[in-house]
């Protein structure tokens, strides 16, 4: 389908446009729907850039995670049978921050990446398995870090150009430039890394931007085959922000891009939506094409997005339960993108998971 072929859906047949997305959703994962049990771990606040609506960045060098409170973190993650260790932080900080730099030394690293890597190898000597997301990286970073995770990540936002301008949302981010983040997402293709990204919605993009976003990463798809989940984040006011008094987006347009981005991308792509963001319309983005509901924690808490809490997975599942769907806990790898791994996270994958009930090829 065209681009016009979409915008038509979206400007005039939208009912269209959600039948089609749920039916490809039903037809694909059944009554299904996944998550994965997570242990959030912010690294570091120090971040390169600043967008407009971040109020995860800090400059405080003291919000590194040193590597004895993360061994401690870890005994709490086991504790709560978490799989998934998201290890989450601002971009390359230190290109911007002396400080940064200086920690890092300390510790060894000359880059978050050696640092980060350093943390991926304890979590696998633990045997759980870690997601990491690192921003705008290199490929051979990210080959690096292939190694070491079970998957990783680079949210695109938006593919347009316009939110660099004065005043826009990543005006003060220069690695938010899209062209950079579709290098990245086409990196980890070449090299087989199964790879998360998606889009944030409501931060100053148009409907046509998403259409556009959407089209470039079914094209980068459909050649590398590697993106196992594309997230429909949507924009949530944080206080202390400049754009804490921007508006969220309408609840239309969260849903219309959950249609789109299931009916634009391939087949065996999952469409993530998060919960908390989602309180009170879990059901319908389900309605409209998701098929996944991404990391829930029972015990740390959504750091980029704190006044947003979980809901309890067991009441989660029993309220979709209620209408018909099933709750199922994944790892943060899908089945079909295991084979990409090493022999090392596969071993792990197998021997600790395969007998659990979590969902497995
Ligand atoms: S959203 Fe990410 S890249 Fe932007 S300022 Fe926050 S931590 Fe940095």
């Amino acid at each position: 389908m065209s681009f016009d072929h979409y915008l038509s859906l979206l400007n005039n047949e939208p009912q269209e446009l959600q039948s089609l997305a749920n039916e490809k959703a039903r037809k694909l994962f059944g009554q299904t729907i996944t998550y994965s049990r997570n242990f959030f771990v912010p690294i570091t606040h120090q971040c390169r850039n600043r967008c407009g609506y971040c109020s995860f960045v800090s400059d405080d060098v003291k919000s590194w995670i040193t590597p004895d409170s993360f061994k401690s973190l870890l005994e709490k993650a086991k504790s709560v049978n978490c799989s998934e260790i998201l290890l989450t932080l601002g971009e390359k900080p230190e290109k911007k921050h002396a400080t940064a730099r200086e920690f890092l030394r300390k510790y060894g690293c000359n880059s978050t990446v050696e640092y980060v890597k350093m943390f991926c190898e304890i979590v696998l000597e633990e045997k759980l398995l870690p997601h990491s997301n690192l921003g705008v990286i290199t490929f051979e970073e990210l080959k690096t870090l292939k190694d070491y995770n079970a998957s990783l990540g680079l949210m695109l936002e938006s593919s347009s150009d316009h939110l660099l301008d004065e005043g826009e949302a990543h005006y003060h981010s220069p690695t938010k430039n899209p062209k950079l983040r579709f290098e990245v997402i086409e990196n980890a293709g070449k090299l087989n890394i199964p790879f998360t990204s998606g889009l944030l919605i409501g931060i100053g993009e148009t409907k046509e931007d998403r259409i556009k976003s959407l089209m470039h990463l079914q094209i980068i798809n459909k050649q590398y085959q590697h993106i196992q989940e594309i997230i429909i984040q949507n924009f949530n006011p944080q206080k202390g922000t400049p754009m804490q008094d921007y508006p969220p987006p309408e609840e239309k347009d969260v849903l219309q891009a959950i249609a789109l981005s299931r009916v634009i991308m391939g087949s065996n792509v999952n469409i993530q939506a998060p919960p908390n963001l989602n309180r009170n319309r879990i059901v319908d983005l389900l309605n409209f094409g998701a098929n996944d509901l991404g990391g829930i924690s029972p015990v740390t808490i959504d750091h980029i997005n704190p006044n947003m809490t979980w809901q309890e997975e067991s009441q989660l599942g029993k309220n979709l339960e209620s209408v018909g769907f099933l709750l199922k806990q994944r790892l943060p790898v899908y089945p079909p993108y295991e084979k990409y791994l090493n022999k090392r996270i596969r071993k792990i994958i197998e021997d600790k998971y395969r007998n659990e009930e979590i969902i497995s090829p």
